[in-house]
C-alpha cells in the first residue's frame, strides 16, 4: 500500500511503557513489567504526531483502518491486513424509536474485511508488527473470532499458524478457521485455561502469540474503531459509546482512541462517556462495576450462548472499569433471552444481523437508557463487533420457521390472506 502522504517508513511510536509504573522499555515481544507485572502499552511521540496528521491529510487517504497508522504500534508500511477497517457507520432512526432515543448510530464491525468481525483489525496490527520482529509462526488463544481472524489473515501473508479454543465452540466459529488450513487445536476447558497454555508455549516455543507476547501490538488495533467512529460523525465524537467487553480491552482502546485525537488537536476537548456490555452468564466486569468496586472477581464456570465474550479473568477488566469511570460511564448486562431479543431487534429494526455479542450491546443499551444512565436526548454509538452468520446456532428455532406449501397459487393467497400487509389494502389483485 503505498501512498504519497503516508508517512513512509517513518515511526512514530517510540516504547513499550508499563501502565502501572510508567517504565519504558524495547518495542520488542514482551507484554509485561518486570518491576510490578503490569500491563505494557505503547507510546507515541505525540508532538510529531501532531504536526505529521490533521483532519484533511487523513480524509485524503485509502479508505481503511491505516489511514491512522501515526498512531498504530509499527515501523514501517502495513504488510497483513492493508485492507481492514473503515466499515460504515450507519444511522438507525428506526432502532432508535424501538429504543426510545433522538439519535443513535450503528458502528457496524459485522462487514469487517475479511472474517465478518472487529478482531481483522487487532490482528492486522499484530500480524504486521509479528512479520517486523521476524517471527514465522503465529498464534492466538481465542474464543472463535481471533481464531478466524489469525487464520485468514496468516494465511493471506504466508505465515505458518496455530489457533487454540475452547472445544465447544460453535461450529461455524471452528469451521471458520479450519477452512484456511491454519492448525486449529481445541482445549478442554474454558477460555483461561486456553488463555494460560498459551502464556506456557509462548515462553517454551517463542512463538507470536497476537494476545499474549504481541498484546501490547494486539491490542491497539482496536483504537481504530474509535477513530473511524469520530471522523465518520463529521468529526466529533458521540456522547455515549456502548461496547462489548470480554477481556475489556476494545473499551480501554476505544477511550484511549478519542483521547488521543482530542491530544493531537484533531478533536476539540468534547465530553464523552464509554459504557460496558457483557452476558451475565459471565460478567466479572460489569458486576464489578455495578458494586462500584474495581476488584474483577474471576467467573471460573462461564455459562452463556454469548461464548465470544466468555472471558471468566479479563485482562483488561480493572482498566475498562477506570475507563468508565473516568467518562461516567456505566456497565449493565443482560441475560441469554435479552440477547436473542437484542440480536432481533437489530436485525428488524436496523436490518443487521449480528452475532451474539451484539445482541449482548443492544440489549444493555436498552438497559442503559431505561435506567436514566444514557439520557434519551443525547448521541449514542452501539459497537456491534461480529456477524450473526457466526453463530446461527445461538437463535435457532427463535425466529419462526418459515411456512411452506405446494407451488400453488391458490394455497399461496390462502396462506396471506391474513397478513397484515393484505389486510392493510397494500396488495395489488
Ligand atoms: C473479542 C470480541 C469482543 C471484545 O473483546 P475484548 O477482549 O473486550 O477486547 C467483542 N465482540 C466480539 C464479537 C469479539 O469477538
Ligand atoms: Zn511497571
Amino acid at each position: 500500500m503505498k501512498n504519497p502522504n503516508m508517512s513512509e517508513q517513518q515511526t512514530f511510536f517510540s516504547n513499550l511503557k508499563c501502565r502501572e509504573c510508567g517504565r519504558l522499555y524495547p518495542k520488542e515481544a514482551i507484554h509485561i513489567c518486570e518491576f510490578d507485572f503490569g500491563p505494557l502499552e505503547a507510546a507515541y511521540d505525540y508532538d510529531l504526531i501532531a504536526k505529521h496528521i490533521n483532519r484533511e491529510v487523513i480524509a485524503s487517504r485509502p479508505q481503511t483502518m491505516w489511514r491512522y497508522r501515526e498512531l498504530l504500534p509499527i515501523d514501517g508500511q502495513p504488510t497483513v491486513g492493508a485492507q481492514v477497517g473503515f466499515t460504515p457507520l450507519v444511522r438507525a432512526d428506526r432502532l432508535a424509536k424501538e429504543l426510545g432515543v433522538e439519535e443513535l448510530y450503528i458502528k457496524n464491525d459485522t462487514v469487517n474485511y475479511p472474517t465478518l468481525s472487529f478482531k481483522d483489525r487487532v490482528v492486522s496490527v499484530a500480524l504486521s508488527r509479528a512479520c517486523e520482529l521476524g517471527f514465522k509462526i503465529v498464534a492466538c488463544a481465542s474464543t472463535g473470532n481471533l481464531a478466524n481472524s489469525v487464520a485468514a489473515n496468516a494465511a493471506a501473508a504466508g505465515l505458518t499458524s496455530y489457533v487454540l479454543i475452547p472445544a465447544n465452540l460453535e461450529k461455524s466459529k471452528i469451521v471458520g478457521s479450519l477452512v484456511y488450513g491454519t492448525q486449529v487445536i481445541g482445549i478442554q476447558g474454558a477460555y483461561d485455561q486456553v488463555n494460560r497454555l498459551c502464556s506456557e508455549i509462548a515462553g517454551k516455543y517463542g512463538w507470536g502469540f497476537v494476545n499474549v507476547n504481541l498484546r501490547p501490538y494486539y491490542a491497539e488495533g482496536s483504537k481504530s474503531m474509535g477513530f473511524e467512529i469520530a471522523e465518520q460523525l463529521g468529526w466529533k465524537l458521540p456522547r455515549h459509546t456502548v461496547i462489548p467487553m470480554a477481556s475489556g480491552s476494545l473499551l480501554t482502546k476505544i477511550h484511549k482512541a478519542y483521547k488521543e485525537f482530542i491530544k493531537v488537536g484533531i478533536l476539540d476537548e468534547q465530553p464523552f462517556s464509554v459504557h460496558g456490555a457483557q452476558a451475565s452468564g459471565c460478567s466479572p466486569i460489569s458486576e464489578a462495576k455495578k458494586k462500584n468496586s474495581d476488584i474483577v472477581k474471576p467467573v471460573s464456570k462461564p455459562d452463556t450462548i454469548v461464548k465470544s465474550l466468555a472471558i471468566g479473568t479479563p485482562a483488561d477488566g480493572y482498566y475498562a472499569i477506570r475507563s468508565m469511570n473516568e467518562t461516567g460511564g456505566s456497565a449493565d448486562d443482560c441475560s441469554d433471552e435479552e440477547v436473542i431479543r437484542g440480536i432481533r431487534d437489530l436485525a428488524e429494526y436496523a436490518g443487521i444481523f449480528a452475532e451474539t455479542a451484539g445482541g449482548v450491546t443492544v440489549a444493555c443499551a436498552r438497559k442503559l437508557i431505561e435506567s436514566g444512565k444514557i439520557p434519551r436526548n443525547e448521541s449514542i454509538v452501539l459497537c456491534i463487533t461480529g456477524h450473526g452468520l457466526k453463530t446461527q446456532e445461538a437463535i435457532h428455532g427463535h425466529c419462526g420457521e418459515p411456512r411452506v406449501i405446494n407451488p400453488s397459487l391458490r394455497e399461496f393467497e390462502a396462506l396471506i390472506a391474513n397478513d397484515a400487509a393484505v389486510l392493510e389494502g397494500s396488495f395489488k389483485s
